[in-house]
């Protein structure tokens, strides 16, 4: 079961997996690689190519550039042949764990599979060679793209108007709330709360503070979803918006959004709909129909991207009439008739003009992930409206397959240790609360995750919804098959079996992987991002 090949690095790295405590050693194969970074490779004068002689006559640098823009001294870059070059940088791929080398089931991001077609639509020069400053009559066919894929997200929400400007999914969120605080302020009101269920997403808060606004928190009733006296004892005319995730990120679909969405709407609140969580419903149910204003896409989850080594993603967001008309700029307009040849011209649409425009504005100044809209695009048009819907519907089954696997796994130890947080049913994903294993058999939810890793996957997302005691947040996605499903199960069961005879192996793993423990916190909060050369 444990796979050890594909954990092998650069070729001459000496690896040596371990799988057991007793046979550890401290050094991991990356303390022991020499040539860590690319710069400590190579020899001065060594290149990968060598270009021709110019036939262009030489001109003095002096004549093109002033001197304070000309630098003394050539830059520093590595000298390397172009193996050399192959060699580096497959070898870091390798170390590294990704939805390519097996199953990724992190809660709440959408690990699913990128179909290689998508690559193929991507790469094709009239996309991939597009100018950020190309003239817009040069680029029909790439707005022609952008304008049908807003078009398609505005089918799928339920909502009409749609920006493609957020670069994420928290960037949408932003841009949400910042419409929202325009709406209001348009409307010759300051609110000041923003009411978040204390099952949101961390970039939900975050974001409510980035944009100037207080977080207050909601409460989860006993069925996962919010608790609507809470919500109506804190509904009131200084909310400025509700924001919610349906199905919520303990797996849960809150049938009182009818109801939450006339209480947020009675105090004159609008209501946002935090998208991520699309991939439970695609094609089965709208946001817009459930009366939410808001709604960001994370087109890098639901709708395919390679995404979680940080980028580029992409997170458009549609809105309602309410407040289309602070939605960012541009969008892009489809103008009929105007280029003459009877066919439409498509355009970027800055609203009514600088002065006039109610928009929040801009995001960013060029839409750099622009392969990303030429990907879901791809997406959305393969599978159609219908197909869409099965790859929910699929999405969902799988869940609960996994979730009733785990229940029968090891005669029901595995339930009785890592039981459901809440409900019975879920939707796309579910999450196990960690705390009977933690108090019966002495490892933490931590442990269990670090011991996936040595049977080949990815953890979970732990720790997360912050409400459940120890959570274990499992999404299996509708790529994968019921083979790994099974496979996934079994190694929980083997894990918490080798637990009971001896807690200390998951509490010292992974044993195969080139780094063991890290120090997350020291990692995200001192980040060493430049080696001394
Ligand atoms: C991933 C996620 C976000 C944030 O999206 P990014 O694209 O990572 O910024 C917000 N809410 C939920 C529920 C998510 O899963």
């Amino acid at each position: 079961m444990i796979d050890e090949n594909h954990l092998h690095g650069d070729p001459g790295i000496d690896v040596h997996p371990h799988h057991h405590p007793a046979s550890a050693e401290g050094a991991s194969p990356l303390q022991r690689d020499p040539a860590r970074t690319i710069f400590q490779k190579g020899a001065p004068g060594r290149s990968a190519f060598q270009c021709p002689e110019t036939e262009v006559p030489a001109v003095d640098l002096e004549r093109l550039l002033p001197a304070r823009l000309r630098r003394e001294q050539p830059p520093r870059l590595p000298e390397v042949s172009e193996p050399e070059i192959v060699r580096h940088y497959v070898g870091i791929s390798k170390r590294n764990f990704d939805l390519d080398s097996g199953f990724y089931p992190l809660g709440s991001c959408t690990m699913k599979h990128n179909p290689r077609l998508h690559e193929r639509a991507a790469a094709l020069p009239g996309h991939a060679r597009l100018h950020p400053l190309q003239d817009g009559a040069s680029a029909q066919g790439a707005l022609e793209l952008m304008w049908n894929l807003q078009q398609a997200l505005a089918e799928i929400s339920g909502l009409p108007h749609v920006s493609l400007q957020p670069s994420a999914g928290s960037h949408g969120e932003l841009a949400g709330v910042l419409v929202t605080r325009a709406y209001h302020e348009d409307r010759g009101e300051q609110r000041h709360k923003v009411l978040t269920p204390d099952t949101a997403h961390g970039t939900n808060p975050a974001t409510v503070t980035m944009a100037g606004l207080e977080v207050v928190k909601l409460a989860t009733d006993e069925h996962g979803g919010i608790d609507l006296d809470d919500l109506r004892a804190k509904a009131d005319e200084d909310v400025a918006c509700l924001m919610l995730t349906n199905p919520n990120t303990l797996g849960v679909f809150d049938a009182n959004i009818v109801e939450i969405a006339e209480i947020v709407h009675g105090v004159g609140a609008t209501l946002y709909y935090d998208g991520a969580n699309l991939n439970a419903v695609m094609g089965l149910s709208r946001p817009g129909d459930m009366g939410f204003d808001i709604v960001h896409f994370n087109l890098h989850k639901s709708f395919t991207q390679p995404h979680g080594g940080g980028g580029p993603g992409s997170g458009p967001i549609a809105v309602s009439e309410r407040v289309a008309p602070y939605l960012p700029v541009p969008t892009v307009a489809r103008r009929e008739g105007s280029r003459g040849d009877g066919l439409p011209a498509f355009e970027l649409d800055f609203g009514e003009g600088a002065a006039g425009s109610k928009s929040i504005g801009r995001l960013r100044g060029f839409h750099g992930n622009y392969g990303c809209f030429v990907r879901s695009y791809a997406y959305i048009r393969s599978l159609g409206g219908d197909g869409l819907r099965d790859a929910s519907e699929a999405a969902v089954l799988n869940a609960n397959y996994l979730r009733a696997r785990l229940r029968q796994e090891g005669a029901g130890s595995v339930a009785e240790h890592l039981p459901l947080a809440y409900g019975d049913l879920c939707m796309h994903e579910f999450v196990l609360s960690g705390g009977p294993m933690k108090r019966a058999l002495g490892i933490k939810t931590l442990d269990l995750a670090k011991r996936l890793l040595d049977y080949g996957f990815h953890p979970p997302t732990v720790y997360f919804p912050l409400l459940v005691d120890e959570a274990l947040m499992v999404e299996p996605t509708e790529t994968e098959t019921r083979e790994t499903l099974d496979a996934f199960a079994h190694a929980i069961g083997a894990i918490l079996a080798e637990a009971a005879e001896d807690p200390a192996i998951a509490a010292d793993a992974p044993y195969t992987t080139p780094v063991r423990r890290l120090d997350e916190v020291a990692a995200a909060k001192s980040p060493v991002i430049r080696e001394a050369l």
